[in-house]
């Protein structure tokens, strides 16, 4: 079983086939999903645990279905709205048993948009409220081109706001070099490599991957972005996963049995589920 752990299912680009998608997921072996509740803003941030409940419920009827999971969490660029209310409505959110992480939040100055400073106090207040629900997150940290000045942001927030909760994280979609995948290890996070670990460029993010201890990898699709080779370009889903582990498969020298193993037990022990959520 494969547990994918980050696709975007409230994306309206599901909007037509969400449940077949899912079903496809189910046959390819992908067990659970986490649903990324971000949305296009806080406004949107409970779509994903929304989703996460209609298709559990179905699920009892059909066993066809993977598991869900829901996240809630205010993206880099869209900290400017992190208002009082914004923060009350995630709160109350990440209270729902099924929302077992924070995020995507973090730092992003590779694209245009909210300052900097915006994005660095977003982030600290979504600490605060993810520290006080216990709920570990999901860091998106994207630095300006070919530079590792968001990360060098991220670690002083994380050292000072995030380290002593214990409570770990998952860097996704990681995208750094070894500097930084060494001090998330550090940190105690679980490190999660996406479609982009098969692309023809990304040699030097699988050198990465292939230095990446087993007990603290893991995979995801960041569906509908980002779809892996032979998809590139196409819409991604979580059925695609199992070729982001078989690459990683083949970097650290196992077989994708061993790859889906590690990085299900890694999930299901960094966010304390039962061994069978794939039932
Ligand atoms: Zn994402």
């Amino acid at each position: 079983m494969l547990i994918d752990s980050h696709a975007h299912l409230d994306s309206p680009r599901y909007a037509d086939d969400r449940e077949a998608m899912l079903v496809r997921a189910r046959e390819s072996g992908v067990g659970a999903i986490l649903s990324i509740g971000i949305g296009e803003g806080p406004a949107e941030m409970h779509q994903a645990l929304e989703i996460c409940r209609e298709f559990n419920r179905r699920r009892q009827s059909s066993a066809g279905l993977p598991r869900l999971y829901a996240s809630a969490g205010i993206y880099p660029h869209n900290t400017p709205e992190a208002d009082a209310a914004a923060l009350a409505k995630l709160d109350a959110l990440l209270a729902e048993p099924e929302v077992i992480a924070c995020g995507e939040i973090g730092l992003d100055y590779y694209h245009e948009g909210a300052p900097h400073d915006v994005q660095r106090t977003g982030l600290i207040r979504q600490l605060e409220i993810a520290a006080a629900r216990k709920r570990p997150i999901l860091i998106h940290c994207r630095g300006t081109h070919e530079s590792a000045d968001a990360w060098d942001d991220i670690f002083l927030v994380l050292d000072e706001f995030w380290g002593r909760t214990g409570l770990g994280g998952i860097m996704h979609c990681f995208g750094g070099g070894w500097e930084q995948a060494r001090r998330s290890l550090d940190l105690g996070f679980l490190v999660s490599f996406a479609g982009n670990l098969t692309y023809p460029k990304a040699q030097p993010l699988r050198d990465v991957a292939a230095r990446v201890p087993m007990d603290r990898i893991l995979v995801e699709t960041d569906a509908p972005w980002l779809a892996p080779t032979p998809h590139r370009g196409q819409r991604n889903e979580p059925a695609l996963v199992a070729q982001t582990a078989q690459v990683l498969a083949g970097l650290l020298s196992v077989t994708p049995d061993e790859i889906a193993g590690a990085t299900t037990a890694n999930f299901l022990q960094l966010f304390h589920l039962p061994p069978d959520v794939g039932n």
